[in-house]
């Protein structure tokens, strides 16, 4: 079997030559407690670039990722044996598994992991939407949007990395919500998709406008009320000064920073905040466990009937993995980045 490991810590922007594919024998007969996972589908997620960095573990609330060690990950995959009672072979399970051709694990209310329900009678839906709308960018895209910003019909939505996995979900929920939706993302191609596919009501690419502050003042001539940022630094800044009275902003990244080898983060005009009682909330996916089920029957019906579509944009094989996983930070992908594995 084979997974893919960091060589050392990565600062500032990765390169496919901070990765490696190793060996490694595979325990083919799981001890007790322990299933054994054939994985379908791997998650790319920006976040894990951070895991990846030389820092004092305490900086962040994940944990640090060892050069040369396996990377944990969100994935799907199959059972293929099991020493618990479970789970058993031919189940199909999504949660979180490994860079790897194979992932052992032990159940416990610590790990996620969930059983999807087998076709026909439970699950139509193609298994990568476990990864993207029906996974963690899905539940943080419902999370971060409906818990964080409560949007009310009519007001006006800002989304940064529109195009993206989380991005194009949250821009999609707050048109189902009666909300005014403008994205922004970095080409012609994915500004295209989500004014015209997607039913954003408007969306430009940020990498054309000199000046942000301008650009959002024309797209918002009557302020923005929710900013759904995935980006922080520049754009954080414009949106704080478009923003209107009692404004709410949910952190759900921000990915300019994460490719900052040592720089100092910007730091918003907080005098902006105060005099326009805007609300600021980071927030994790995780929070919001709990409503994981009641999530993924919302969301699911909603693609069933057409009114979400699921932007996808796979890769193929675990030695596409260092590829893929850059091409997040050189904006190359389009939806929701996913490994399929043989
Ligand atoms: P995306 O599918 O949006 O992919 C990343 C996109 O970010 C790229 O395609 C690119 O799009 C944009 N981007 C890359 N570098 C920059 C940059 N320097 N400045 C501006 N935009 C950039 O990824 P996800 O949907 O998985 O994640 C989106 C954000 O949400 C990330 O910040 C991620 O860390 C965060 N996140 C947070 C979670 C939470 O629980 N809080 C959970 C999951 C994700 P473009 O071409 O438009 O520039």
């Amino acid at each position: 079997s084979r997974y893919v490991a960091v060589r050392h810590h990565v600062e500032g922007f990765p390169s496919e030559d901070d990765f490696e594919v190793k060996k490694v024998k595979v325990r083919w007969t799981p001890e007790s407690g322990e299933v054994l996972v054939r994985n379908l589908c791997l998650s790319m997620d920006p976040y894990q670039l951070n895991r990846m960095k030389r820092r004092s573990a305490s900086h962040h609330a994940v944990d640090g990722i060892v050069p040369g060690e396996r990377i944990e990950s969100y994935g799907a995959g199959e059972v293929v044996a099991s020493a618990c009672d479970e789970y058993k072979e031919g189940d199909v399970v999504a949660g979180v598994l490994g860079w790897e051709d194979y992932t052992l694990f032990r159940p416990s209310p610590a790990v996620l992991m969930s059983k999807l329900a087998a076709a026909p009678s439970g699950d139509d839906l193609p298994l990568s939407h476990h990864l993207s709308a029906l996974g963690t960018s899905g539940m943080t895209a419902y999370a971060g949007l409906y818990e964080v910003c409560r949007p009310e019909r009519g007001e006006k939505v800002f989304v940064s990395a529109a195009a993206g996995s989380v991005g194009s979900l949250v821009g999609q929920f707050a048109k189902l919500a009666g909300c005014y939706v403008v994205g922004c993302a970095g080409t012609n191609a994915k500004v295209d998709l989500v004014k015209n596919k997607l039913g954003f009501d408007d969306a430009f690419n940020y990498k054309e406008e000199p000046d942000m502050r301008a650009a959002l003042k024309r797209y918002f001539p009557d302020g923005i009320d929710i900013y759904f940022d995935n980006v922080g630094g520049e754009t954080l800044e414009a949106a704080l000064a478009t923003m209107n009275t009692y404004g709410r902003v949910a952190l759900c990244g921000v990915i300019s920073e994460y490719t900052d080898a040592g720089g100092r983060p910007a730091a918003p005009d907080l005098l902006e905040v105060i005099y326009k009682r805007i609300t600021i909330r980071g927030f994790f996916a995780w929070d919001f466990l709990a409503r994981f089920g009641e999530f993924g029957g919302v969301v699911g019906d909603w693609i069933r009937r057409g009114k979400v579509q699921v932007v996808e944009d796979v890769s193929d094989g675990l030695e596409s993995v260092p590829s893929a996983f850059t091409a997040l930070f050189r904006g190359e992908n389009i939806g929701k980045k996913i490994v399929k594995l043989a």
